[in-house]
């Protein structure tokens, strides 16, 4: 295995406690990963993105930026990587999942923000993940106000573009949306020194097109029964999908739906058919947030279906490739965008819309909806996504956490509970 000390010293990591996390991964990850049986062969190139994890893909963006090409940081799906690889540039995805960060972020900014943010920003203030160190600039979104304080924080530090979400979905803020993409457009152009033309905008639309419908067709394997691939592996490749050249990732998740076409056509399934099967709704899973769909699937449950941003929420709607103008191609972004249900809309109905007709698509016998603690946003939904479902008669539970493992037996013994009173 090559060792990539030099390359981390280079990017001005603290190499001490990054070695710390680097012992820490490979143990959570066997314990949660490779104990599972029956595994999807093609689910191999997953396990060995994360087995070099800080060091693989990492090592490409610095060969990228030796070719003059430009790396930027994103934390949210509703910024267009389009734009980025219609520039030459490249995207990685930047929200921390651990919180080996956590410390880091609170002594930037309160301990009562949702974890996701104070792992992204104690990642980067304490120089222990080389995704923020390779990127040459992050951008931003005002989608939650914990977000978009945070963004100031990380601006003071690191050039951080911010992008001005609409909060409602009428045809202005659809127009508005059109308009923060094309002043985004500007801005990559003038970092990555190549011009956006309708033609490398097309042709990079139809790359992120290609790599959502790969992954679509992963996720619609998991409609069958028995399922043939778990949660917890479905979740890794979305993880991995948000850092991943999209060339490859399209290409890698066209293998893996292949085999697990053929196991469905074979009957093959990595739980036993009727085993009961489970939505997860919520705040979004960062990688190496595995603890959920860990405890679901050793519950005697399978997840289905993530209703969520590492979910299907990141590959539903394409975008229209029929524009032959930028403007044109500029609008058809942000209608494909603003299709996105996160919980910063309001009105949200789409999100309660999306997680009945998943439900019924995926067959669910219940719906987990778990939140990050300290996200309002989602934490006040809880209720309207509780009451409706009641309403369709699908059962759910609603639950709490972070990312410290001192509440697992506590989410055990209630999701237990849970598929047991699911019968
Ligand atoms: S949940 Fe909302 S803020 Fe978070 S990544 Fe998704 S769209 Fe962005
Ligand atoms: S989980 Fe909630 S509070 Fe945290 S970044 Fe996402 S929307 Fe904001």
């Amino acid at each position: 295995m090559t060792d990539y000390h030099p390359m981390w010293e280079e990017l001005g990591m603290d190499l001490e406690t990054h070695d710390l996390l680097c012992d820490a991964l490979p143990v959570a990850f066997g314990d949660t990963y490779l104990s599972q049986e029956n595994r999807p062969e093609n689910m191999a190139f997953y396990d060995f993105v994360v087995s070099g994890i800080h060091g693989i893909r990492p090592a490409e963006f610095i060969e990228m930026k030796k070719e003059g090409r430009k790396v930027f940081g994103t934390f949210c799906v509703f910024v267009p990587d389009e734009v980025v690889v219609a520039c030459n540039g490249a995207v990685t995805g930047l929200c921390g999942g651990s919180q080996f960060w956590v410390p880091d972020g609170e002594k930037h900014i309160p301990s009562d923000t949702c974890p996701l943010i104070k792992a992204s920003l104690g990642a980067h203030f304490g120089k222990t993940c080389p995704y923020f160190m390779v990127s040459d600039m992050y951008v931003g979104e005002t989608t939650c106000d914990g977000k978009k304080k945070a963004y100031e924080v990380l601006g003071a530090d690191k050039e951080t573009y911010i992008m001005d979400m609409p909060q409602m979905k009428r045809p202005c803020d659809i127009e508005k949306w059109k308009e923060e993409i094309a002043a985004f457009a500007a801005k990559v152009e003038e970092v990555t020194g190549v011009t956006l033309t309708a033609e490398n905008l097309a042709e990079a639309i139809k790359v992120i097109n290609a790599k959502r419908a790969a992954l679509k067709r992963v996720y619609d394997c998991r409609k069958a029964d028995p399922v043939p691939i778990s949660g917890k592996d479905a979740l890794l490749m979305i993880q991995i999908a948000f850092f991943d050249d999209p060339v490859r990732c399209a290409e890698m998740a066209n293998k893996l739906a292949d085999e697990l076409e053929q196991r469905i056509a074979d009957g093959v399934g990595v739980f036993p058919a009727g085993t009961k099967r489970i939505m997860v709704t919520g705040t979004p899973l960062a990688i190496p947030n595995w603890k959920l769909h860990h405890i679901i699937e050793t519950s005697g449950a399978v997840v289905v279906c993530e209703d969520m941003c590492t979910g299907s929420r990141y590959f539903e709607n394409q975008v229209d490739e029929s524009g032959t103008m930028l403007d044109e191609q500029f609008m058809a972004l942000s209608e494909r965008y603003m299709k996105n249900n996160c919980a910063c809309f309001t009105p949200n109905p789409g999100r309660l819309e999306d997680i009945v007709r998943q439900a019924k698509e995926y067959n669910v016998d219940g719906v987990i909806d778990c939140n990050l603690k300290f996200c309002t946003l989602y934490n006040i939904e809880k209720q309207s996504v509780a009451d409706l479902l009641a309403e369709e008669g699908i059962p759910c539970l609603s639950l709490e956490t972070d990312y410290a493992d001192n509440d697992a037996e506590q989410l055990r013994t209630r999701i237990g509970a849970f598929v047991e009173m699911l019968g």
